[in-house]
């Protein structure tokens, strides 16, 4: 079979591309996914009344052309809600982001964070090297050593200098340090982040962004798992059969991409440069009343998580009345046994996150293996290299893993729009 544009992965951005060729009037494309059901990690799990997302996942909606695709996509079915996070550390609940609500901190903590500002002003004015130098040099020691190095350590399962600094601007807010030290004193009202609201489907969880593009599309072929490309001969062996195509679009993990490729070693040598933070989500659903909140990082290390988010709290559609769920984010791959389930509950309870009235309905593990791209010395020339020789052989990469970065789902709908764009003028 012969497609003009081939595209690898039935994730969002995957169907966001093949959505906007379609909206361009070109018909002439296929995409191959090897799920079941297409939407990748945007996919929801509906169950006995519930709506459970791979983990939490919130629409960031900081482009108007993001937000006009999301209004197509899920017209009136949208609603904005404020950000309610927490960082729960001993015994303080810290609002969301830390560096801004030091009042909260019990007072030896919170001297120390203010006293780490001074040393500041000393700190050399070059670049920071690394993730490290970067936190220091922003927020000082105390604020590195209450939470920035205990929770990156935690998430990214390695030390902050082993990381590099392009990934943190966005997703980091930098109060100056009058803001800092301020807020040891004071509360302050300020809405810090790009997440400070955001956006969720009234009905049908993020999945819903699924379902409106599968249905606005016509080429989508689920069960069929990518085994082989030739980049040369251009074809692509997938669920038993050969596809030919003109431009390839790859949304599939770089290095997933990269091991499948036949006859490119010093391509595929490229796989082992590009390394992956996997995260274990384990969801559970209770009968009783929660606490209000969007989400809850936990940095300590005696708890098997890094964040909790109320699921139920992003919709009333999301759970039954009278019940609510949890998503409980677990660093790296996780066995799920009993005993873990046990352990995590205890932590659950232990920070009055659940409380020993509620009664479990229901819950389950779901496991993904590249969830955090790591931004370590080898990735930013790695990926360059990849895919500036990948685009010699008319492939393009694209996504969150495809284009190996730390991005989010308005960029996965924005990239596919994109891809569209550049393949209808430049390259079909
Ligand atoms: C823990 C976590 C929380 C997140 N929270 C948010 C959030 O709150 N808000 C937000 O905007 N974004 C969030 N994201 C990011 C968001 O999930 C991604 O940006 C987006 O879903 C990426 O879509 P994609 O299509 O690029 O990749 P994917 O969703 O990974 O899609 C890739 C597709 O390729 C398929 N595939 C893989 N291998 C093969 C093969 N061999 N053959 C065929 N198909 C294959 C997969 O099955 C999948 O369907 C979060 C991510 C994680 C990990």
């Amino acid at each position: 079979m012969h497609v003009k544009t081939l595209i690898l992965g039935g994730g969002l951005t995957g169907l966001s591309t093949a959505y906007h060729l379609e909206k361009l009037g070109q018909t002439d494309y296929l995409v191959l996914e090897k799920e079941r059901q297409a939407g990748g990690l945007c996919r929801s799990v509906y169950k006995n009344g519930f709506t459970f997302d791979c983990s939490g996942h919130l629409l960031h909606l900081h482009t108007p052309q993001g937000k006009k695709i999301v209004r197509e996509l899920l017209g009136t079915n949208l609603r904005r809600m404020p950000r309610r996070a927490f960082i729960y550390t001993g015994h303080s609940q810290v609002p969301f982001p830390f560096q801004a609500h030091l009042y909260a901190l019990p007072p030896d903590v919170r001297q120390a964070c203010v006293d780490g500002l001074l040393a500041i002003r000393q700190a050399p004015k070059t670049a920071p090297k690394n993730f490290e130098q970067w936190c220091l040099r922003a927020f000082g020691k105390g604020i590195y050593n209450a939470f920035m190095r205990p929770y990156n350590t935690k998430l990214w399962g390695r030390a902050p200098r082993e990381l590099t600094t392009e990934w943190c601007t966005p997703f980091i807010p930098t109060p100056s340090m009058q803001e800092i030290k301020q807020s040891a004193r004071q509360k302050s009202t300020k809405k810090w982040g790009y997440n400070s609201f955001f956006y969720y489907p009234k009905t049908g969880g993020c999945g819903a962004l699924v379902t409106s593009l599968t249905t606005q599309i016509s080429h989508l072929k689920t069960n069929t798992p990518v085994t082989q490309i030739d980049l040369t001969k251009k074809t692509v062996r997938a669920g038993g059969k050969t596809f030919t195509y003109d431009v390839l679009v790859n949304t599939l993990p770089l290095p997933v991409f990269l091991r499948l490729l036949k006859n490119a070693p010093a391509l595929t040598a490229l796989a082992s440069k590009l390394s992956a933070q996997p995260v274990t989500v384990y969801q559970v659903a209770l009968r009783g009343r929660p606490r209000p909140f969007s989400w809850i990082y936990c940095p300590d290390e005696k708890d098997p998580f890094y964040r909790v988010g109320l699921q139920s709290g992003f919709s009333p559609n999301n759970a039954p009345k009278g019940t609510y769920s949890v998503y409980v984010e677990l660093p790296g791959r996780v066995r799920p046994t009993p005993a873990k389930e046990r352990q995590i509950s205890r932590a659950l309870l232990q920070k009055g996150i659940i409380s020993t009235y509620d009664e479990k309905l229901d819950s389950f593990w779901q496991y993904l293996p590249y969830a955090y791209v790591v931004y370590d010395t080898f990735r930013t020339r790695t990926v360059f290299r990849a895919l500036q020789s990948l685009e010699s052989y008319h492939c393009f990469c694209a996504g969150r893993y495809g284009a190996w970065e730390y991005s989010f789902m308005e960029s996965s709908l924005l990239q596919g729009k994109s891809f569209a764009k550049k393949l209808y003028n430049e390259v079909l």
